[in-house]
């Protein structure tokens, strides 16, 4: 039985302004001062816009230590926009995207390029594995046409850590441009582009770095950025021109998410002062440890082993008793003021709770409690998975 929880703890414990907690892969619980920071106007050539706008994108290329090598292009939307701008900006028409799949995000990539006529090919591994660098070599080997790689750092489908650093070590011998997906991953898992050789990164507002949603973001290789004018097939999803523009004006090229961006910028001094990524990244893997030890002594089994799970989402197997219902179970601890999420695999029948966002030690051992208490409202005493 559990040791770091009793019964009469984490009542219904909802955050300062009432909300539940946001246990998910996003949109993410937010501190206080982010929300706080949304409630102001700004016209698009208000100078205290136009600095805050330059510190965030200056700070971004420092978290991968990008130096003078690396250029920051914010864009509005949620992640998948910025993601389609990336292939459509770096693979040119004549290009050839491979993608590494073990998940969603990685499918969704292929996608992408089948909506905006880019050549693409997969290479899929199933789920619950990473992608496999030793396969990777064979295929650009193999394939002379293929011009760029596309890989997610931490795909959010289950949680796994995917082998970035071999991956990108592969791309490099082989002359390739890799593009990364670090959505769910970016500043709580290092990236340092002093060791790992990248074309492009992208994420978004409102995963690690704690933002409100609404923008993303590219980091990306200037001498490669350079030369995609006239590659996208979007007006809207150009990153060279956004570019180009920030540069020239300061300003984004179409209304700017002003609110979003005082968010983000506040967002990113909080990660300043937490400690940077390492400082990040150890209050999620410390929320983790505590959901992965409090969901196993309630009888929950984790999809991923340890050194394959990343400190971001946890995937769990879906109890086999009948009496187990997700979306009871959901209902039930949304009530508590705990919101989860479902899970989407093909391998196993799966439910997910999140490690990221403004949540420390107290919102896990929350969810444990008000799991505990859920599993006995409905019954069930025998969590394991089907066989
Ligand atoms: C969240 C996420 C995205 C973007 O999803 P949106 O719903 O468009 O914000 C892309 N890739 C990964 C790996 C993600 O976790």
């Amino acid at each position: 039985m559990p040791t770091t929880l009793s019964e009469k703890d984490h009542q219904p414990a909802a955050s300062p302004t009432g909300d539940p907690w946001l246990l998910t892969p996003g949109p993410l619980t937010t501190s206080p001062e982010v929300k706080q920071a949304m409630l102001h106007d700004y016209g698009s050539r208000d100078h205290h816009l136009i600095a805050i706008n330059r510190e965030m994108r200056d700070l971004l290329v420092k978290i991968i230590h990008g130096g003078q090598d690396f250029v920051s292009v914010p864009l509005q939307g949620s992640g998948t926009f910025v993601v389609e701008a990336m292939l459509g900006t770096f693979v040119p028409p004549s290009g050839k995207l491979l993608v590494l799949i073990n998940g969603a995000y990685g499918t969704r990539m292929v996608k992408i390029c089948e909506y905006i006529g880019r050549s693409v090919e997969a290479l899929e591994t199933p789920e619950n594995v990473p992608v496999d660098p030793a396969a990777l070599d064979a295929a650009l080997q193999a394939d002379d046409s293929i011009s760029h790689v596309a890989v997610v750092h931490c795909e959010t489908t289950t949680g796994i850590l995917n082998p970035i650093a071999e991956v990108a070590e592969v791309v490099a011998r082989h002359r390739r441009s890799l593009l990364i997906d670090a959505m769910s991953a970016f500043g709580a898992i290092p990236l340092d582009a002093r060791n790992i050789r990248f074309d492009a990164v992208v994420a978004s507002s409102n995963k690690c770095l704690e933002g409100t949603p609404g923008m993303g973001f590219c980091l990306a290789r200037k001498d490669v950025l350079t030369n995609t004018q006239g590659n996208s097939p979007s007006l809207t999803l150009d990153l060279y021109e956004q570019w180009v523009a920030m540069e020239k004006t300061a300003q984004w090229r179409f209304t700017p998410p002003v609110q979003v961006i005082a968010s983000f910028h506040q967002a990113l001094m909080e990660f300043e002062a937490e400690g940077g990524v390492e400082g990040r990244g150890g209050r999620y893997a410390e929320n983790c440890k505590i959901l992965i030890e409090g969901m196993k002594d309630l009888g929950f089994e984790p999809l991923l082993p340890a050194h394959l799970q990343a400190p971001i989402i946890v995937t769990f197997l879906t109890p086999s008793d009948p009496s187990f219902n997700f979306e009871n179970f959901y209902d039930r601890l949304r009530e508590k003021g705990y919101v989860i999420y479902p899970g989407k695999l093909t391998v196993a029948d799966t439910f997910r709770i999140g490690c990221i966002g403004r949540i420390g030690a107290e919102q896990m051992l929350g969810v444990l409690s008000a799991t505990r208490s859920t599993l006995k409202e409905m019954g069930i005493s025998n969590c394991a998975a089907a066989a």
